[in-house]
């Protein structure tokens, strides 16, 4: 059976870009569908073999430059791993996607060429991993005033405090910390970005426990206990960290889209098929019922307009013409749409969608997941609203 995502690419892509995303859709359909299950009942992480495969493909170094060690890809390349490898599982597809998209990306944007060259070619190969250190016990949405702190003690800068929903803090090599460096300055003008190696004295992590969502991603907190940093550590302009962290979101944000886009691709088909074979009442499937071909439609619908959407801004993303306000508007609208959608296939698939192995309940517990990440999309209507008010 063809996928319904499978079609709509096939015309909003080149030749070219579907081949790629051939290539992970095969990879994610051999190496991460036929264990899935299994590693959900074990509740274990993606196992290392597997994240180590997806550097031998190249997956780590896509948007990074050639003449940094990575494919020199685009961020349609990007959001075309998130749909084929989050078809199967949005906390498999969010290793590689956190790596790049929050990991790497604010060193691509911020960092020196003395920092590029130091880690950009060992994280195009796989060889490290960056965790994007923005959340905290007490910040989530207000990300602006962090509690943890750096603060200038002779040549070192020294860092405590907590950050946690570190995505990946399992692998890390560093993180990218986000403190306050300036309590006195401006909104927003207040705080410093520095590269943390994750074995620098002083720093411990911890793996979040009880998630019950992305159950395969590795989600850490990591404590600072006065972790001596230098100068050089520091990423982007001093008291200007916050401006790296939302600069980075942005395209993050459309990762968190194309994953929502995933999960509603994959119960889109389940539904569809399960429909025509689910007999009841005069021994007829329950497809020809209209208010079953009706969720089906809006799936089908939902998923054709958004993709569109996706490519589109993924597009203006790489000619830098994206606003906060366009990639917000469709991160918030795919996570709504998806999550709504998948409660309502669920529905129509009755209790058989209570089972792990039928794999739409996986989908609707990490689907959740993109309406609060990257920004909660409560939080993200202060953002989106702000040009409708401009008069
Ligand atoms: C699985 C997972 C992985 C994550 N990975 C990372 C990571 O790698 N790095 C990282 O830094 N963070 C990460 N996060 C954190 C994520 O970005 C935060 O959860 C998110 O920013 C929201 O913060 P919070 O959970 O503290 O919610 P809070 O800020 O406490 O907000 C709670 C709720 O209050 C409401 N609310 C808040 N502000 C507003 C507002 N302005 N207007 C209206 N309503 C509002 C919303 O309903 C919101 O959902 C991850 C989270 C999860 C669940």
């Amino acid at each position: 059976m063809a996928r319904r995502l499978d079609t709509y690419l096939q015309t909003l892509i080149s030749e070219e870009n579907f081949d790629f995303y051939s290539t992970v859709r095969d990879f994610t359909d051999n190496e991460v569908a036929p264990h899935i299950l299994q590693w959900e009942r074990d509740h274990e992480l993606v196992p290392e073999s597997c994240i180590r495969k997806m550097g031998e493909i190249g997956l780590f170094g896509l948007p990074i430059a050639e003449e940094y060690g990575g494919q020199g890809g685009a961020q349609t390349e990007l959001i075309l791993m998130g749909l084929a490898m989050g078809y199967h599982s949005q906390s498999v597809a969010i290793t590689p996607g956190a790596a790049i998209s929050l990991g790497a990306k604010p060193l691509q944007l911020c960092g020196t060429e003395v920092q590029k060259r130091a880690h950009l070619p060992d994280l195009a190969a796989g060889k490290r991993m960056f965790v994007f250190g923005l959340s905290e016990p007490g910040r989530g949405s207000d990300a602006a005033n962090p509690e943890v702190t750096a603060k200038k003690v002779g040549d070192d800068w020294i860092i405590s405090g907590e950050k946690c929903w570190s995505t990946n803090a399992k692998w890390a090599s560093h993180v990218i910390v986000h403190a306050m460096t300036d309590p006195d300055g401006a909104h927003a003008k207040r705080s410093t970005c520095f590269i943390v190696p994750i074995d620098a004295q002083g720093v411990s992590y911890v793996e979040m426990s009880g998630k019950r969502v992305w159950e395969q991603s590795s989600t850490g907190s990591i404590m600072f206990e006065n972790v001596h940093v230098k100068d050089e550590d520091v990423l982007g302009e001093l008291h200007n960290g916050f401006k790296v962290m939302v600069t980075t979101l942005n395209g993050g944000r459309l990762f968190i889209a194309s994953l929502a886009l995933a999960s509603l691709a994959f119960a889109l088909d389940k539904t569809r098929v399960y429909a025509e074979e689910r007999i009841q009442f005069d021994d007829k499937s329950i497809g020809r019922f209209q208010r079953v071909q009706d969720v089906i439609i809006d799936m089908d619908i939902v998923l054709e307009r958004n993709l569109t959407w996706l490519i589109h801004l993924c597009r203006l993303y790489d000619e830098n013409r994206l606003s906060r306000e366009q990639a917000a508007k469709v991160k918030v609208d795919s996570s709504r749409a998806a999550s709504e959608l998948i409660a309502m296939a669920m529905e129509v698939c009755g209790g058989v969608a209570c089972l792990d192995e039928f794999g739409l309940i996986r989908h609707h517990n990490d689907v959740f997941v993109t309406r609060v990440g990257e920004g909660s999309n409560f939080a993200l209507k202060d953002l989106i609203v702000r040009p409708l008010r401009k008069g």
